[in-house]
Parts: C-alpha cells; structure tokens; sequence
C-alpha cells in the first residue's frame, strides 16, 4: 500500500514539483500516472525511492514512513522495488543473463538461486534464448524487456517504471504493457508512468494525472480521450518458450522447495545441538549440585578443626 498524504516537494532551487498530493494506491493495483512534461511524475516516483524527500506532508508504503526514513533502510525499501527506465539502463560489458544477475548478486542470492531464477525470468519475457547475447546484440523492444526481467527478478511488491515505451514503437510498447499486465495480475503492484495515450486508452486502468504539480484526476479506469478501443493486450510466446517457461516455473518450485526443506533440516540439527548443549550443561550443573551436597553433608560431620577431613574434602 502506497498513500500520499497533503505531499508537497521543492526543490532546492525553490521550483515547486508537487503542491498538496493526496491519493492510495492498494497492493495489487495497476496505476498509471500520465502529465504533461514537467508535471512531477518522475519526482513522484523519486519520492517513492528515496531519491528525494518531500518538503512537506507523509509518505507511506507499506510499513515504511518514507518521509522519516532513516539512511541506512533505504537499501531494504529498494529490494522490495522493481525500477524499469525509458533508456533500458542495460550494463553494456554483461551478457543479457549478466545483466539480470547482477540484479540478485546485489541483494545476496547464491549462485544456485541466480542459475534457477534467471533463466525463468528471461523464459517469462521472452527472451531466454538470447540468455548469451550482449545489450548491442538486441532491439529496443528486446533490451526493454531485459529491463523488465530485472526489474522482476528479485520477486517485488511494487514495480516503477519511468516512461517504459518512451524509446519503443507501437508494437514493443505494447508488448511491454501487456508484460506488466501479466506481472500486476501475479501479485505485482505496478505503477507506471507515461504520455503514451494509446496504450493507456487501451489498457483501462487506473490513471493519476498531474498537471503543474497537482493532482487533476484519479480515475478508476481512465483513458486520455473518449474514444476506448476494445483490444485485448497479450504476451506472445511460442510453444516452445511456454513450454520452457512451465519448465523452468517448475524447477524453480522445486529448487525452492528443496532449499526449504534444506533450510528445516539444518534448523532442527540447530536446534538439537543446541538441545544437547543445554543437557550437558545441565548435566554439570547437577554434578556440581552433588558436589555442594556432599560437601555440606561431609562438613556436617567433621569437627573444624579436623585437618585431615578437610583434605579428604579438597581432594
Ligand atoms: P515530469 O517527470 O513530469 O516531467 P519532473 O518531476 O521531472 O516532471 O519535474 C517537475 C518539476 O520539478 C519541473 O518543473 C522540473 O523542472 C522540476 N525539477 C525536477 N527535478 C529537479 C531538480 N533535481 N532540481 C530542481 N528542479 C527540479
């Protein structure tokens, strides 16, 4: 869950970006944010990452308060964010798979996970053939969804993306939509930022727009004109990658399933050392408990000044 409340930004240079923000945003929505250049959309989204802090007013995703968080969590708020850009942001020297890697190594992921995930996410844009090739070697359309599958990668609540057909044509805009249609209604929240009129008049989803700042609309399912075509957008895949993409979903379920069970073994072997640690302190403690007690019980009996009993005792 995403709320603005009375959110305002300026910059330091006293431009005014956003004046009184106030909407919600649900987990699960799809919600794009369209407006004329200059309008806040990208400080939007800056103040949803970090990037920025608004200058008045709250900020709240999930059970983070954006406006009072501290330095050293916003790591931990970006993991659980997918960021796509209107120029790709491909790492030119790193293969396609590279790319999307580096994605998990930054948050940690063993090599196993990255071997089993990413093949999976390139299965799901369709693009785990080209798993070798170099960002150069692709189309537009192609590096975008690269930027897609890194974006997904790391399993996110919430996914941002800046203007994400702003560099494509018509057909790879649309298939970049339909991507993110299919990853919102997986679980995704997605918000998405744009002036492509067509694709928001087709795809009928919530819109936000800012004009100089402000919030004018917040529509349920909105549109830029009146005139909605009735077409349904969808990710084509061959046979083959479907067939691939159920392959991979399963050996990803059964990896997962496996460390699970990896994981359980290892906490119970934990668990029963830490067992054994306890009985054998326990068993000390008790010897040192009969120790006292036969000393009391021998100290009862001998005369103080009996030194020969005391040795016997110290012995
Ligand atoms: P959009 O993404 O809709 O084009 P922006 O959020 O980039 O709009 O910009 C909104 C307003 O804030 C503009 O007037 C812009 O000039 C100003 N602005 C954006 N970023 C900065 C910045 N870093 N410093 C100063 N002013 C900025």
């Amino acid at each position: 869950m995403i709320e603005f409340r009375n959110t305002e930004k300026i910059y330091p240079n006293g431009a005014k970006a956003l004046t009184d923000i106030n909407f919600t945003i649900e987990s699960g929505e799809f919600v794009f944010c369209v407006g004329e250049s200059g309008a806040g959309k990208s400080t939007l989204i800056r103040l949803i990452t970090c990037e920025e802090r608004p200058s008045k007013g709250t900020i709240i995703l999930d059970n983070y308060e954006l406006s009072r968080l501290q330095k050293r969590l916003i790591p931990n708020l970006r993991r659980k964010i997918g960021m796509i850009f209107q120029d790709f942001r491909l790492i030119e020297s790193k293969t396609i798979f590279e790319n999307v890697a580096f994605a998990m190594e930054i948050i940690g992921a063993s090599k196993a996970q990255i071997k089993r995930r990413v093949p999976m996410v390139l299965s799901v844009v369709g693009l785990r053939d080209k798993a070798d090739h170099y960002p150069s070697e692709l189309s537009g359309g192609e590096a975008q969804r690269v930027g897609v599958a890194r974006a997904m990668i790391n399993n996110p609540g919430l996914i941002l993306a800046d203007e994400p057909t702003g560099n494509l044509d018509p057909a790879n805009g649309e298939a970049i939509l339909a991507l993110l249609d299919e990853i919102n209604k997986a679980g995704t929240t997605v918000i998405c930022c744009t002036h492509d009129a067509s694709l928001v008049d087709l795809m009928q989803k919530r819109v936000i727009e800012l004009s100089k700042g402000r919030l004018i609309r917040d529509e349920k399912c909105g549109a830029y004109s009146d005139c909605v075509p009735e077409r349904e957008l969808s990710f084509e895949r061959s046979d083959e990658e479907n067939a691939a993409l159920d392959e991979a979903i399963y050996e990803n379920m059964h990896f997962e399933h496996q460390r699970r069970q990896a994981k359980r073994a290892k906490q119970s072997a934990e668990i029963k050392s830490m067992l054994d640690e306890d009985s054998r302190k326990r068993r000390n403690r008790l010897s040192l408990a009969e120790r006292i007690a036969k000393m009391r019980m021998l100290a009862e009996n001998i005369e103080p000044n009996n030194s020969q009993s005391k040795i016997d005792i110290e012995q």
